[in-house]
């Protein structure tokens, strides 16, 4: 019987993916690999593997959706067992539910597979940890993608008092602290950026609330990045440069 896995590849660092993950890549005849996947995690697929990219590879648009979905259905019927690969975890902003639903819908049943994700791992790539009795009782992790109706009620998350882990935030930074700042957050309160975590080319930046922009644009910091609000960012080690 052929098998379906929604496979969570980690952060980047290749070991820290889960050995459920290793050996599940290691039975699929088919790899569906996304953008932010560590290319290197594919020494765990078989060598007879068919890789397939469905990320914005060499300028491509992405495959839709609806089209992963249909190259997923197509292999599964010829008998082929399918593993999607996804970064960090595929349940965490990785559409992981919406492709599970589609393949539910079809009378497929598709396997789990948890993996680090990002908005844990690169905090912790830096020394943040996202509670901490001293500073937070509880994480919140948001998309900073959304804008207009689909943007978070910053007012309500700041009220929380907990840390906020923001995914997707770096093109709408400015948005994003102009909005925390106005919901009455403390401008000194500590966050960090972290692009790239995990991996050897990783960067951060730590600075304050009313100087984070600032400082991520001076350091020329990009997607893919984590941004860290809330005073468990002060456990953040200093970088080389760029800091405070
Ligand atoms: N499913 C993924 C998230 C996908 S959304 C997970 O669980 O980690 C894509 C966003 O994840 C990026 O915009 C960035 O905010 C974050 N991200 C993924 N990998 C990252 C990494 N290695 N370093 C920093 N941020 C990362």
């Amino acid at each position: 019987m052929s098998r379906a896995w929604l496979i969570g590849a980690g952060p980047g660092d290749v070991e820290l993916m889960t050995l459920k993950a290793t050996r599940a890549l290691g039975e699929a005849d088919v790899v569906l690999v996304d953008d932010l996947v560590n290319p290197d995690v594919l020494q765990f697929a078989r060598t007879d593997a068919e890789v397939v990219y469905v990320g914005k590879r060499g300028g491509q648009p992405s495959a839709s959706q609806a089209d992963i979905v249909a190259t997923m259905l197509a292999h599964l019927r010829a008998g082929r067992s399918v593993a999607r690969l996804k970064g960090g975890d595929p349940f965490v902003f990785g559409r992981g539910g919406e492709e599970q639903q589609a393949l539910r819908a079809e009378g497929i049943q598709v396997e789990i597979i948890n993996g680090i994700t990002a908005g844990i791992a690169a905090p912790a790539a830096i020394g943040i940890p996202v509670t901490h009795r001293d500073h937070a009782q509880g994480v919140v992790f948001v998309t900073g993608h959304g804008a207009g109706s689909s943007e978070p009620d910053w007012n309500a998350l700041v009220a929380t008092r907990m840390t906020l882990v923001v995914y997707m935030g770096m093109r709408r930074l400015n948005e994003i602290v102009t909005a925390l700042l106005q919901a009455g957050m403390d401008p000194q309160t500590p966050c960090a950026a972290i692009e790239s975590a995990t991996r050897p080319e990783q960067r951060h930046v730590l600075a304050q609330l009313d100087t984070l922009a600032g400082h991520v644009a001076s350091a020329g910091l990009g997607s893919p990045a984590i941004v860290v609000i809330g005073g468990v960012s002060a456990h953040g080690i200093p970088s080389a440069s760029h800091d405070r």
